[in-house]
């Protein structure tokens, strides 16, 4: 077993780790929620699987909680373990008074009172507005919307254990993540 870090490793769920759709898409879904077609980010339980040796792991969407823990349910592999599931009531709503619109954002100072520091979390979101004040911490995703051939998960896979060893999360730059990761090993 590799040794694990003292990172908490936040993901989002639609558009990051599944695809929720209220039709059926050419491609057949993997499992239903209520009136949801759930489609699995290719490679999602080989990547949990990977991960959960090297980080301590959690859930945070802004989708509703009974939503939440249901398809955390559903997607977890065997032996990967949760630190926090954490649905939309842990949010913080907010309007965009330009997109005269209102959001939910992930403040990530609620996770500081499960014992982490910020120089310690690393949240993965494909929506940049819910992570806005994780500025430091935040990587951002390529959103899944169904694509058989996506392969983002590999990628960052890769990426993340280069932040595995890191002493603050917050000065690295992520941006460009994805251009970086071709030295390492990929778990396939
Ligand atoms: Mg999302």
């Amino acid at each position: 077993m590799p040794d694990k870090s003292d990172k908490l490793l936040i993901l989002d769920l639609d558009e990051t780790l599944i695809h929720a759709t209220t039709a059926p898409l050419t491609i057949t879904a993997d499992f239903q929620v209520d009136a949801f077609y759930i489609h699995q980010r290719p490679g999602v339980a080989r990547f949990l699987a990977n991960i959960s040796p090297h980080f301590t792991l959690g859930i945070w969407s802004s989708a509703s909680d009974e939503y939440v823990t249901d398809i955390v349910k559903a997607i977890t592999p065997p032996d990967v373990e949760w630190a926090l599931i954490w649905g939309r009531s842990r949010c913080t709503m907010k309007r965009d008074y330009t997109l005269d619109a209102y959001y939910f954002e992930k403040k990530l100072e609620k996770v500081k009172k499960k014992g982490f520091r910020l120089e310690q979390i690393i949240i993965i979101d494909d929506s940049p507005e819910k992570s806005r004040s994780n500025y430091g911490n935040a990587v951002y995703i390529e959103p899944f919307t169904g694509d058989s051939n996506d392969q983002e998960l590999t990628y960052l896979y890769d990426y993340l254990l280069t932040l595995k060893d890191a002493n603050n999360i917050r000065t690295i730059e992520k941006r460009g993540w994805r251009s970086r990761t071709w030295p390492y090993a990929t778990m396939h």
